[in-house]
């Protein structure tokens, strides 16, 4: 939903806006019978059957859940930049780049995520700086040609994020050169973390195995440590993440809890 443009989901030839894929995907899931209630899950309970999910007010049961909470943006973890966060500093160029119209930004990162806000950002701000931390971007290379023959964008390599700068908003950044170990002062009015995802998975700790970094351990494709609770896309998957992936893991841990369902909780004849 926070992305914008997506260039790589097969059968959209012209690129599609992350949003509006999604709602093609829940009217194409309604038309099939699927019951979408818009609630956070606040805590769930595993350890009974059938198993419950608390949402709201509410208190589901349910045979068979399929986790599908993705990850969330991961954060520098410097003071200055919880201080600025919403006054300058952000992780989404598509819900706040309007905001600086005609300003200069800064984006943090080298993956698919910073080149994207950054090419997002060039087409609102007067100036985008993209800051890394090594000389070779891990972006893709379709990404990393437009970003680099775009002339509203400029890279600083080697360089990690020292301190934001502002008291009440953004007034700029102090960068250090891992190499040379040189300290300058960027000025900017807005700064965007692109620095990679963490998987949403609080809500399941302890009633589910988690890896070291929180991901849930899947097996056999989609089974999670739990019989009958299944998990897909980017809360179990640390390697691709891609839309296209997270969609066909979804739809392999579907079928796997309706066999599942089949073998467990046979309808009675
Ligand atoms: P990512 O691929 O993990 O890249 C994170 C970037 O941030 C890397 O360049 C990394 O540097 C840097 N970084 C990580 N921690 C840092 C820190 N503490 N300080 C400074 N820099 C740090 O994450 P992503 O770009 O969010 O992409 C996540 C996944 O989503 C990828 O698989 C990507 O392909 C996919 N994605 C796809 C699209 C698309 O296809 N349109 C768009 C967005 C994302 P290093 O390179 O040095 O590790």
């Amino acid at each position: 939903m926070l992305t914008t443009e997506v260039e790589n989901f097969p059968g959209f030839p012209d690129p599609i806006l992350g949003p509006d894929l999604i709602e093609n995907m829940r009217r194409q899931a309604e038309k099939f019978g699927a019951k979408i209630l818009y609630e956070d899950a606040t805590k769930v309970d595993f350890s009974t059957k059938p198993f419950k999910v608390f949402a709201g007010e509410r208190e589901l049961e349910s045979k068979s859940v399929i986790i599908s909470t993705g990850a969330s943006s991961k954060w520098l973890g410097l003071e200055s930049e919880k201080r600025l966060r919403g006054r300058g500093v952000s992780s989404c160029a598509a819900c706040d780049g309007m905001f600086f119209k005609g300003k200069k930004v800064v984006v943090v990162g080298g993956g698919d995520t910073a080149l994207e806000e950054a090419l997002t950002l060039s087409k609102i701000a007067s100036q985008v700086t993209v800051v890394h931390r090594r000389d070779r971007l891990r972006a893709s290379r379709a990404l990393q040609e437009r970003a680099l023959g775009n002339e509203k964008i400029t890279f600083v390599w080697n360089s990690v994020v020292m301190e934001i700068l502002g008291e009440k908003k953004v007034e700029g950044m102090r960068i250090k050169n891992i190499q040379t170990d040189e300290e300058s002062t960027l000025t900017c009015d807005g700064v965007f973390i692109a620095i990679g995802n963490q998987p949403n998975t609080e809500l399941f700790r302890g009633q589910i195995e988690l890896d070291s970094e929180g991901y849930i351990v899947t097996h056999d494709d989609s089974k999670t440590s739990v019989e009958g609770v299944f998990a897909a896309g980017d809360v179990q998957d640390r390697k691709y993440r891609q839309a296209i992936t997270a969609a066909a893991a979804g739809c392999k841990a579907a079928l796997d809890a309706e066999k599942w369902l089949q073998l467990a909780w046979p309808v009675a004849v």
